[in-house]
């Protein structure tokens, strides 16, 4: 169903884009949004639970039919034409590859079609994208541009696909077509969005529960700090810390730490010889505990508790994963010592983003608290926003 409300901004973007290139109207427009996760890190691998959140942020695609059977791809972020013959798409094969950022959204319409939607039978399509997302900074524009892409190509077609199928096809784009390991939720909580719910997520069952998460509505705000600090090493400590986390299961007996409790952890910890492990497995395990606690509180309406395990979650990603950096430490740190309630790096680890749950009338103090703070270590100035929870992707137009 075609929403009502304004569009997006990048949305009006997209169209405008298309109308300024083809002299006509779009014929759909679509949009996605980007996701911040507010706890469950590095819970996702280990079929464990997480609690993100869709962003107002994301990927707008306007779509128009073309003469010819080609997937033609532009980008108001990005250069170039990218044209996809999606019946040549192959990851396995030089000419079957496009590189570089088309490589999302070949994937998408490679995985599409790989599950037999006919994309492009009747006729070709035009997708113009244009996006608010910040790139890289870890709250998912990827995700935002395949879950927008997925969306316009089986919408132009006609196509209908339940939201959390359609999370899986976009998993495998990213891991069989761009070859990224990432896991599931950037694309649950961009497809199944909600506005003003957090989306408590099973990574084993799939099964996805919202929970309401109006912040202002409690005085509140959720404040992100991109970091800017620059990625480094990431791909080989993140196969280093599954592989931990797959050792410590192995070593409990267990199909994955899921299944392991916040009870049983001594137990469990007491069987592990490897000092790493341990650690490893220690955060995974409070984590999800943490996730737990976080989702009771918010259906209790309790916002306000949920700021001192935003912070036991850093502590834990910081000591016992060891996944933060310098940069997300200080901002964790300073939004703490100037009056969140709280505050956690989220996302993958090393750079990205941190979250604070602030009192509304406690925003500058907090957002001048860590630029003052990096300003101190000498960083690049950190950008920060304040972030609803919002709705998923939508036909917009
Ligand atoms: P994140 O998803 O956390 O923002 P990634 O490294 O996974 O970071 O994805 C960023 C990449 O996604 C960019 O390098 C680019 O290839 C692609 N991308 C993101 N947004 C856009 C956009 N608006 N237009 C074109 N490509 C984009
Ligand atoms: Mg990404």
């Amino acid at each position: 169903m075609t929403d009502r409300s304004p569009w997006p901004e990048p949305a009006v973007r997209a169209a405008d884009q298309l109308r300024a290139a083809s002299g006509a109207e779009p014929e759909q427009v679509w949009f996605a949004p980007g996701r911040v996760n507010l706890i469950g890190e590095h819970t996702d691998y280990n079929e464990g639970f997480v609690l993100p959140l869709a962003l107002p942020f994301g990927v707008g695609a306007a779509t128009r039919s073309r003469d010819d059977h080609l997937v033609v791809v532009r980008s108001g972020q990005a250069d170039g034409v990218v044209e996809i013959d999606v019946a040549a798409l192959d990851p396995a094969s030089e000419d079957g590859r496009v590189e570089g950022w088309g490589g999302y959204a070949a994937g998408v319409a490679w995985a599409l079609r790989e599950a037999g939607h006919d994309l492009v039978g009747r006729s070709g399509v035009d997708v113009f994208l244009d996006s608010d997302v910040p790139s890289g900074a870890g709250l998912s524009s990827s995700h935002a541009l395949e879950c927008a892409v997925a969306r316009a190509l089986l919408g132009r077609a006609g196509l209908e696909v339940d939201a959390t199928e359609l999370a899986l096809l976009v998993r495998t784009a990213e891991n069989d077509y761009v070859g990224a390991p990432t896991g599931i939720m950037d694309q649950m909580a961009s497809l199944h969005g909600l506005d003003g719910h957090a989306l408590f997520l099973d990574t084993r069952s799939l099964e996805v529960d919202p929970v309401p998460f109006d912040a202002a509505a409690h005085d509140l705000a959720l404040l992100v700090v991109d970091t800017r600090a620059p990625h480094a090493l990431v791909d080989g400590e993140y196969a280093e810390r599954r592989s931990s986390c797959e050792a410590g299961a192995h070593a409990l007996g267990v199909p994955a730490l899921r299944d392991v409790t916040v009870d049983d952890l001594d137990d469990a910890l007491a069987r592990i010889d490897d000092e790493v492990v341990r650690r490893r497995v220690r955060h995974v395990v409070t984590e999800d505990g943490r996730v737990l606690e976080v989702a009771a509180l918010l259906r209790s309406g309790d916002l306000r508790a949920v700021g001192p395990l935003l912070s036991a979650s850093h502590t834990s990603m910081r000591d016992d994963f060891e996944i933060t950096v310098p940069q997300v430490d200080v901002a964790a740190e300073a939004a703490e010592r100037s009056g969140a309630l709280g505050a956690r790096m989220t996302g993958g680890g090393f750079g990205g983003c941190v979250i604070a749950l602030v009192l509304r009338q406690d925003v500058a103090a907090v957002e001048a608290g860590v630029r003052a703070a990096y300003d101190e270590h000498g960083f690049t100035e950190p950008r920060t926003f304040v972030v609803t929870a919002s709705a998923g992707a939508r036909r917009v137009g």
